[in-house]
């Protein structure tokens, strides 16, 4: 029953390191999509200078290969839907964060404020103990 404040302490103490860790999977996780996303950018960067050259050189021999200015069309157009899923990803992965972050957060004032309320000060010379004490270690004042 004395270590009942100091438990709760703990039990803040490892929460916070739990939110910590959420933090920066949540931050490991996004780079490594923005990354991706990157990657996808540059591809289709090279996708449309291949079609420019493409187009050119079929207007240039007067026949024009549909068949593969489609595959390339499509390509490009796949990679964009990607990166669209990928983007939204990382929002969710943003909005997850926040909620986990404003629940810890708002269950640390309270685990806080319960800590606080269970601190026991000494009247004389206002030294706080966590557990009940006869004595104040400090100046002697008789507590309990
Ligand atoms: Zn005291």
């Amino acid at each position: 029953m004395a270590n009942e404040p100091v438990n709760k302490l703990q039990s803040a103490v490892t929460r916070t390191t739990a939110a910590i860790g959420i933090k920066t999977s949540v931050f490991m996780e996004s780079a490594k999509i923005k990354t991706h996303i990157s990657t996808l950018k540059k591809e289709i960067d090279t996708l449309i200078s291949e079609l420019g050259t493409m187009v050119y050189t079929s207007w240039e021999n007067d026949e024009l290969v549909m068949e593969q200015i489609n595959i390339h069309c499509e390509q490009i157009k796949a990679k964009y839907i990607n990166i669209e899923e990928l983007t939204q990803e990382i929002e969710k992965l943003e909005t997850q964060e926040k909620e986990v972050f404003g629940k810890k957060k708002a269950e640390e004032s309270v685990n806080a404020a319960n800590v606080a309320a269970t601190q026991y000060v000494c009247s004389s010379c206002n030294t706080t103990y966590q557990s009940p004490v006869k004595f104040c270690g400090k100046c002697g004042t008789k507590m309990s």
